[in-house]
C-alpha cells in the first residue's frame, strides 16, 4: 500500500485575508499552515499569497526576511497561487504601484493596481473559466488589479466582459485578481494542490 501524505500548504500570513485561504486548504485535505518565516516556507510544498494590500505584504516579506526565499522557491518550481494583491505579488511588473513597491515576480504580466476605479471598487460576478471545467467561477473583486499586458508563456484563464484579464497561470504558478475564497469557490485551490503532484 502507498501513503501518500497530505500535501503540506502554506498561506502567506504577513498580511491579508489568511484564515479564509487556510480554511479553503483544510477543506480540500491539505495540512494547511501560516507561513511567517523562511522556516515555515521550507516546510511547505504549495504557498498561497492571500489578498490584501501588495505593498504592505511587500515590505513586510523584506522586513521578515521573506523576500528572497520566496523567490528562491519560486524559481525552483512551488507551485504558487496569488489572489488579487497576491496576483500583485507574483507579477513581473506592476504599475500604480505605491513607492518603492517590489514584487516576488515569476509571471511575465504587467498587472495594474486598483485598476478598476473608485466607485465600482468591489463587485461580484460569474466568470467562466473553461481550465476549470464546470460552472462559472463567483468571483468577488476587491479593489481588485487586473493584467494589461501578458507574455507569450502566460495564459489567460479568464477575462471580463470587456476584455480584461483577471485569472493567469504560467507553469506552476496562478493568479486571479479575484478572491474564490470568500465565495465558496474551491476550484483555484484544489488546482494548486494538484501542481505538488503534476
Ligand atoms: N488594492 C490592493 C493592493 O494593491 C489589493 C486588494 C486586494 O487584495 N483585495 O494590494
Amino acid at each position: 500500500m502507498v501513503i501518500v501524505a497530505a500535501p503540506r500548504a502554506g498561506v502567506l500570513a504577513l498580511q491579508g485575508d489568511v484564515r479564509e485561504h487556510l480554511g479553503v486548504l483544510a477543506r480540500l485535505g491539505a495540512d494547511a499552515v501560516p507561513v511567517r518565516t523562511p522556516a515555515d516556507l521550507v516546510s511547505v510544498d504549495v504557498l498561497v499569497i492571500p489578498g490584501g494590500e501588495s505593498s504592505v505584504i511587500d515590505k513586510l516579506s523584506r522586513a521578515f526576511g521573506l523576500q528572497g526565499p520566496v523567490r528562491q522557491r519560486i524559481a525552483a518550481g512551488m507551485p504558487v497561487y496569488g489572489t488579487c494583491a497576491g496576483l500583485i505579488l507574483l507579477a513581473d511588473r506592476i504599475t500604480d504601484a505605491a513607492p518603492g513597491q517590489q514584487t516576488f515576480g515569476g509571471i511575465d504580466v504587467t498587472v495594474q493596481r486598483n485598476a478598476f476605479g473608485a466607485q465600482v471598487d468591489s463587485f461580484e460576478t460569474e466568470l467562466e473559466v473553461p481550465d476549470l471545467g464546470g460552472p462559472p467561477v463567483r468571483a468577488a473583486f476587491i479593489r481588485a488589479p487586473r493584467v494589461v499586458e501578458a507574455g507569450p508563456d502566460v495564459q489567460a484563464l479568464a477575462s471580463l466582459d470587456d476584455g480584461s484579464i483577471v485569472a493567469v497561470r504560467q507553469g506552476r504558478l496562478v493568479g486571479t485578481a479575484f478572491h474564490p475564497e470568500v465565495t465558496g469557490e474551491l476550484r483555484f485551490h484544489a488546482l494548486l494542490l494538484d501542481l505538488v503532484r503534476a
